[in-house]
């Protein structure tokens, strides 16, 4: 409670005159006892906290004949899969930095203004890197057999000079010391990099729904002590080698490298599906110049990929010749958000917020239908549907499409931070390999004033599936809330509330300086299987029903946070540069034990 009543005033702990922060504390523990005393005995108006922080209601006040007429507005009228086609068809894969991205900016710009949306614009957000288009790939063999292969540059690949053919070579590089057996002999050729990989039968089915046994699962809450992202670590710990990788390739004379596709759940990365991001190229920030990808690469069909690997084992010479035509397009494209209101109507609450959206971009091997054309197409419709109805929400309803999410979740992190918050991060020369936020923190959470001002935002960018439910992030106090609205929208499928977390979605941004930031529980589809970051991540992969569902639901939950006396309640204020000395071992614990030398 202490840190944000300080971090408002817009001064950091750590800056501050000792005696001034004594002030500071003692006359915000004398309001926080004041008003403890004052709630036992006056109406709740007179309390001066944020509405998050006063006493919710026990019963919900719900507006069911508002759920009637959001639930046949988003059946009976629904237009999500009109922007669909417009979104994914009309304009096509959205790369950050890309002129379609930008595009697709001005368009949902547009379109909001269209459907009756008030002060719809673009916020900058800053420098992001270079823009990036794929015009065109072909890879094929011409030795010892021809054969036409699937494949697509991996994104931000440079160009071939033209078509061009060498002899194909596989190399066994696991670490730095493997590019010595390969000196001196790489010059002028097509280079296979990445192990060969089992590929199983596809015998379990690529698209599913939860089953109640799998929300039961969802449900449950398994307790993990002291859990740290190890998975993560690695993971940029293996893109700083492939960096270096991709640069000794280079410097020995390689022609292109060609890399096999990764696989996806129940072995949906084979059969023509290949899965085209940042694993494919040579490093975590190749959209920055001082990054980028050192050689042309492209992603291969795992079976091509496995002819050619098959052969060059057996000492069969293969060549291989492709074109990979890629066009860059700036050094220092900047990105964008999409934001657009329904102003609030009630005089006291209109200044504070409800958001809801998704992330606009997508990788670029397809139109990124369900990462995250759907969220983005869903957000669009819950407007459409709320300014339809001529709702008057008594707090205002702001819609944010996000950018530069598939590179770190930049565009809503930006979002927040110059408009809520943010934790300051480190600038030490060990943490200038990782994008921004994944920096370590380098002091207590700043607050701007609007931090008090916003009650909640609401996500959707886990594929196409119909929405079953809420992930809370851990906000127990939203759990009864939600139950309440929930209750009549079992009937289309929502009725799982957990306590868990879910991670990789631009909810995070708000969650992390402790805004309540929801992404809700969908149905996997084929999401996790074929269309996540791959070539079939396309318009026929979108479930209009389960789009209209999702809208409908959403649209309902953005009304209510709208619509309630009291903003949602919030977790405890996060300490994110506490966090490394609260996980420490204690000391002394052990009796006898002999102190450290
Ligand atoms: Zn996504």
């Amino acid at each position: 409670m202490l840190a944000p009543a300080l971090a408002m005033k817009g001064k950091s702990v750590n800056t501050k005159n000792v005696l001034t922060l004594l002030f500071v504390i003692t006359v915000a523990s004398a309001a926080t006892l004041f008003a403890t005393d004052k709630d036992k005995k006056e109406a709740p108006k007179e309390d001066a906290r944020p509405s998050y922080e006063q006493p919710q209601p026990d019963r919900e006040t719900l507006d069911f004949a508002m759920y009637g007429k959001i639930r046949e507005e988003a059946t009976t009228h629904s237009h999500v899969m009109e922007y669909a086609t417009a979104l994914m068809d009309g304009i096509g894969p959205r790369l950050t930095g890309s002129e379609n991205l930008k595009k697709a900016n001005e368009w949902t710009k547009e379109q909001f203004t269209a459907m009756g949306c008030s002060n719809a614009h673009l916020e900058d957000w800053g420098d992001f890197g270079m823009g990036w288009k794929q015009l065109n790939t072909w890879v094929r063999m011409t030795a010892p057999d021809t054969a036409v292969f699937i494949a697509q540059a991996a994104p931000w690949s440079p160009a071939t000079k033209g078509a061009v053919s060498g002899s194909a070579v596989w190399v066994d590089i696991k670490s730095e010391k493997d590019f010595e057996k390969y000196r001196g002999k790489l010059a002028g050729r097509i280079v296979l990099f990445g192990d060969m990989r089992e590929v199983k039968p596809v015998d379990k089915p690529l698209f599913t729904r939860d089953e109640e046994t799998d929300l039961k699962r969802i449900q449950d809450y398994p307790i993990r002590l002291n859990q740290n992202e190890n998975s993560f670590q690695a993971f940029l710990k293996s893109l700083e080698f492939r960096e270096k990788a991709g640069k000794f390739l280079a410097s020995e004379g390689a022609l292109a490298v060609l890399t096999p596709s990764r696989d996806g759940r129940n072995g949906g990365g084979s059969g023509g599906t290949i899965f085209d991001d940042t694993g494919a190229g040579f490093g975590w920030l190749i959209y920055e110049k001082d990054h980028a990808n050192p050689l042309p690469v492209a992603v291969t069909a795992i079976e091509n990929y496995g002819r050619v690997y098959r052969l060059l084992n057996a000492r069969v010479p293969v060549t291989i010749e492709l074109n990979i035509d890629t066009q860059f397009t700036g050094d220092h494209e900047h990105g964008f958000d999409t934001v657009a209101e329904i102003p609030g109507a009630d005089a006291k609450l209109r200044d504070e917020v409800v958001m809801v959206g998704g992330h606009l971009d997508s990788w670029a091997s397809a139109e990124g239908a369900t990462d995250n054309g759907a969220g983005t197409v869903v957000a669009m419709e819950v407007m459409r549907i709320l300014n339809a109805l001529h709702v008057k929400p008594r707090r205002t309803i702001r819609v944010g499409l996000w950018t530069g999410e598939e590179q770190g979740e930049f565009g809503s992190y930006n979002y927040v931070k110059q408009h809520f918050g943010f934790v300051p991060r480190s600038n030490a020369p060990d943490q200038m390999n990782v994008t921004e936020f994944d920096r370590d923190p380098a002091g207590p959470i700043e607050l701007k004033p609007d931090y008090q001002k916003i009650s909640a935002y609401f996500n959707l960018d886990n594929g196409s599936g119909k929405v079953r439910g809420v992930y809370l992030q851990g906000n127990g106090a939203a759990g009864p809330i939600f139950a309440q609205w929930i209750e009549p929208l079992r009937d289309v499928g929502v009725a799982t509330l957990t306590i868990r977390d879910t991670g990789g979605t631009d909810h995070e941004a708000f969650d992390a300086i402790g805004i309540p930031g929801f992404q809700f529980i969908q149905d996997p589809l084929d999401y996790g299987s074929r269309t996540h970051h791959s070539n079939m991540d396309t318009y026929e992969r979108l479930q209009p029903e389960d789009l209209a569902q999702a809208a409908m639901v959403e649209a309902i939950f953005v009304y209510n946070a709208a619509m309630r006396d009291q903003m949602l309640p919030r977790k405890p204020f996060p300490h994110p540069d506490l966090e490394r000395d609260l996980s420490k071992p204690l000391k002394g614990v052990m009796p006898g034990a002999e102190a450290k030398q």
